[in-house]
């Protein structure tokens, strides 16, 4: 009896880690093909001066449009690229389209200051980053990096260090993402010395209803705009939010009260339109 429960349950395991297998490699199949035929593409979330509500750059978000599924998000893609290490093609693809989208903008008479693409942890281990980047276009201090800040646990890497520092070279921006929910994050303020951090929207959303939490982000504010680095609050997902943030002396903000990520043509129309001043 024990032996065929135990079997049972084998088969049952076996059963359920095939048919795992087989989604998986489907989902990786279609991912090979889908970088192949350019399926990946950036959409655009502006950034907004607190103060003024210009914009003051754009954040490029990957977006899988998919022949079946329709636009997928990063979450529904992002684990499997990393399994088969391929996030460098994707963020490859995204950075040279939003390049080659801000050029077609500006000739649209549309100039946006910033571009800011994502660029996963691993990259900057990446002895060839650098090399990687040779032959892009793009003017000195239009474009930014964000970057995980898990990356900068560690700090004491040669690879990393020389990254930054050539980054830094080239004109592009380093900033740290998410910051406030991983590990040695004010040790990083100092040791990469980004243009800017972004606090993590975990750490946003509650200012509304707590004090403490807007005495918290008031002060990585305060610590950020002592060593030179602009902030960004991700997740300003409400008027309210919007205006605490202002009040504390945050220096931009991003947030679905104020835009959500748009592809190019939706992104063009809005800015033209100046649609946020009517909604924020
Ligand atoms: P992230 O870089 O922190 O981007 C912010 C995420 O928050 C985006 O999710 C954005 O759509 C979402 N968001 C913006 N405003 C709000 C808001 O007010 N409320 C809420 N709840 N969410 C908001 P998305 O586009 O799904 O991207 C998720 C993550 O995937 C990104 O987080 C980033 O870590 C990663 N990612 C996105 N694009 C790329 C890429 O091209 N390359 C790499 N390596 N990673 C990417
Ligand atoms: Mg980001
Ligand atoms: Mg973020
Ligand atoms: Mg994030």
């Amino acid at each position: 009896r024990a032996k065929s429960n135990g079997r049972n349950r084998y088969e049952f395991f076996n059963a359920s880690l095939k048919a795992e297998i087989i989604r998986n490699k489907r989902v990786a199949d279609d991912i090979l093909n889908g970088l192949e035929r350019a399926e990946f593409v950036p959409y655009f979330q502006p950034q907004f001066d607190a103060r003024t509500l210009d914009i003051v750059g754009v954040e490029a978000l990957a977006r899988w449009v998919h022949p079946s599924e329709g636009v997928l998000a990063p979450d529904a893609f992002l684990k499997t690229a990393g399994e088969l290490n391929v996030i460098p093609m994707i963020d490859r693809a995204i950075l040279e389209q939003t390049l080659w989208q801000s050029a077609r903008w500006k000739a649209a008479g549309v100039t946006i200051p910033k571009m800011s693409v994502n660029v996963s942890a691993g990259r900057l281990y990446d002895d060839d980053l650098i090399e990687s980047l040779n032959g892009l276009v793009f003017d000195r201090g239009t474009l930014s990096f964000e970057l995980l800040e898990s990356i900068f646990l560690d700090d004491n890497n040669e690879t990393i260090v020389a990254n930054i520092a050539q980054l830094k070279a080239l004109g592009i921006d380093v900033e740290i993402d998410d910051f406030g929910t991983g590990y040695a994050s004010i040790v990083s303020l100092v040791q990469v010395k980004p243009t800017r951090l972004k606090i993590d929207r975990q750490l946003i959303a509650p200012v509304v209803q707590s004090q403490s939490q807007r005495n918290l982000v008031a002060s990585i504010i305060d610590i950020g705009q002592s060593l030179g680095i602009k902030v960004v609050a991700e997740g300003i997902e409400s008027r309210e939010h919007a205006a605490i943030l202002r009040d504390i002396g945050c220096d931009t903000l991003q947030g679905y009260a104020l835009a959500k990520p748009m592809n190019s043509e939706e992104f063009i129309d809005f800015v033209r339109a100046e649609r946020w001043r009517s909604a924020a």
